[in-house]
């Protein structure tokens, strides 16, 4: 479960300027797609259309040979995680934002939708466990904690299809690469799809995609690429 599919989608913000001229590939279930490309590329625009934020113009996006256009919204957002670069908090507790607005999530669930891993690796600066901290309010947490925050919520839904949208790339390089790590970890078996841009935090990926001005410039694995240069 989790194929996903752009058939030559077309899309721009306004009628003007087209920003995706035709972007076709397949992502197979259960593997990672990184995309990179220049600032402006429209990699953005392209996960605001998975996620129907906008709606393409031309072709078509398909989720295990379903048009998402087709299903509602309620479904289509339970199938698609998706982790944005500057990450809003809920002013509450960290328990309130993870369990997503169901009032604290267990520890067990959270560790279960992160694949087994440890909720430390999330929550890396919390002191002495985190069911302690749950239901605390007013703590602070540093960019690195929130994506943590973030990105652990985003798990507990355990969507087929995630999207990580350079989810970590605000962060400085230590924090970044601790995140991937994590990451690497609970996308095996999931379909994701991870913006970047910087080739090295997408080593991991199966497929590498580059996007350049709206078209799918190059699409290879990372060794493949680096051979082209
Ligand atoms: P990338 O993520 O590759 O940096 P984006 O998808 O963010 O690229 O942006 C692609 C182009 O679309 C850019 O020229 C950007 O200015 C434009 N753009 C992005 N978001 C909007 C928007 N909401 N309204 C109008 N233009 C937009
Ligand atoms: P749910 O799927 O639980 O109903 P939402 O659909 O509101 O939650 O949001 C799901 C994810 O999408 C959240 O991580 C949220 O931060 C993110 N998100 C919501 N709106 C935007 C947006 N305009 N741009 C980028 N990310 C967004």
């Amino acid at each position: 479960r989790g194929e996903l599919r752009f058939e030559d989608v077309h899309f721009g913000y306004d009628p003007e300027r087209e920003i995706l001229k035709g972007v076709s590939f397949t992502v197979p279930p259960g593997t990672t797609l990184a995309i990179v490309g220049p600032s402006g590329a429209g990699k953005s625009t392209l996960a605001r259309l998975i996620y129907r934020f906008y709606d393409p113009q031309g072709g078509r996006i398909l989720i295990d040979g379903q048009d998402i256009t087709a299903v509602t919204q309620a479904s289509l957002r339970s199938a698609i995680g998706i982790v944005p670069q500057d990450t809003v908090l809920f002013n509450d507790t960290i328990g309130y934002n993870i369990g997503y607005g169901r009032d604290g999530a267990s520890q067990a669930e959270i560790e279960a939708a992160a694949g087994g891993a440890s909720i430390d690796r999330f929550i890396a600066a919390l002191p002495d466990g985190y069911e302690a901290m749950v239901g605390e309010r007013g703590l602070k947490l540093s960019g690195g904690e929130k994506q943590r925050v973030a990105i652990a919520r985003t798990l507990l839904k355990n969507p087929p299809v995630l999207i990580l949208d350079e989810a970590t790339s605000a962060l400085d390089s230590r924090t970044e690469e601790a995140i991937q790590d994590t990451l690497n970890r609970v996308s095996a078996n999931r379909t994701t799809i991870t913006i970047a841009h910087r080739l090295s935090t997408v080593v991991g990926a199966d497929q590498i995609m580059v996007l350049d001005a709206g078209q799918v410039a190059e699409r290879g694995t990372h060794g493949e690429l680096l051979r082209k240069g």
